[in-house]
């Protein structure tokens, strides 16, 4: 008996049991200026913009479209944001998309999700993760496997290799001549040399940075690694992502442990990836990267 508490006690720690909704900031903080991009490839609609809501939860816009990458909107007792959310559920904009790298709670929190009101957005997922989605309630979803692609009007999202402790994708995201990388919590692998071949031109990289090991196993890049990948991809810009989690007392003496910062990829960044500028948002902080004239006008400003 005292076992199976002991064992139920432990479930629950890891598990997300007893989910509550996550606190939000009440007013989005000042934006920061914007950058200019190079006008390589210029097009009208090339500019971007991407507001961190919290861990790997980022509101991106391109191309007039806004896209969602892996919603998590609530807490439990071991899945804890360790920041507010830079944008809570009921204040998301009209999506045009929703990607998730892999069928994690803290990446695909779709019960949570289900109470978004549009069923019918498009959600581009990781292999089986699809009926999990419509289970939710969700009508248009699409399982891509790495290089597949598919077309959300001009936008093209191509599924790209990742790896973690479950399946689990990354993403290359196309529109007017800007492209966009979304690393989820991947660990950094041989495959993501494919990249820069594959998409030579890479505007903003969204970089898992903290170097996640659970009982004692890598399971997401570090601040090092992510530095050198936004290196390999020729990123005009990172932004790094998923560094504030906590789980609580338990998980996090015994069975996780951290190792990378925003800060310490800041500081790798300037040698493993030179000519990529680093920016690390704030929740409710929106860059916004702009291309062509208006990023000639600004840059020559400087
Ligand atoms: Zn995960």
């Amino acid at each position: 008996m005292f076992r199976l508490t002991v064992s139920m006690f432990v479930l629950c720690l890891l598990s997300a049991c007893g989910r509550a909704a996550a606190p939000a900031l009440r007013a989005a903080p000042a934006a920061p200026a914007p950058i200019a991009l190079s006008a390589a490839g210029e097009e009208q609609g090339a500019d971007i913009a991407v507001t961190r809501i919290a861990h790997a939860s980022v509101l991106l816009e391109m191309g007039g479209k806004r896209i969602l990458t892996d919603p998590w909107f609530s807490e439990t007792n071991a899945y804890r944001h360790g920041e507010p959310l830079g944008i809570a559920l009921e204040n998301l904009p009209k999506l045009d998309l929703v990607i998730a790298s892999h069928d994690h709670y803290d990446h695909f929190d779709i019960e949570t999700f289900a109470a978004y009101s549009d069923k019918a957005v498009p959600m581009v997922v990781a292999p089986e993760m699809a009926e999990k989605a419509r289970t939710a309630g969700f009508t248009n979803v699409q399982e891509l496997k790495p290089w597949q692609s598919v077309q959300v009007g001009d936008l093209t999202v191509t599924a790209c290799p990742g790896a973690h402790s479950v399946e689990e994708v990354t993403y290359m995201l196309q529109s007017h001549g800007s492209t966009v990388y979304f690393g989820g919590d991947s660990r950094l692998i041989p495959e993501m040399d494919e990249l820069p071949k594959r998409f030579p031109s890479v505007q903003l990289a969204l970089l898992p940075v903290n170097g996640l090991h659970a009982m004692g196993k890598q399971v997401v890049m570090n601040a090092d690694e992510a530095a050198q990948l936004a290196g390999k991809l020729h990123a005009e810009v990172a932004v790094p992502i998923h560094y504030r989690f906590q789980g609580n007392w338990f998980t996090d003496t015994f069975i996780l442990r951290y190792e990378g910062s925003p800060e310490r990829f800041t500081e790798a960044a300037k040698t493993a990836a030179p000519s990529t500028q680093v920016r690390v948002l704030a929740p409710g902080e929106r860059l916004v990267m702009t291309r062509g004239a208006a990023a000639q006008a600004s840059g020559s400003a400087q």
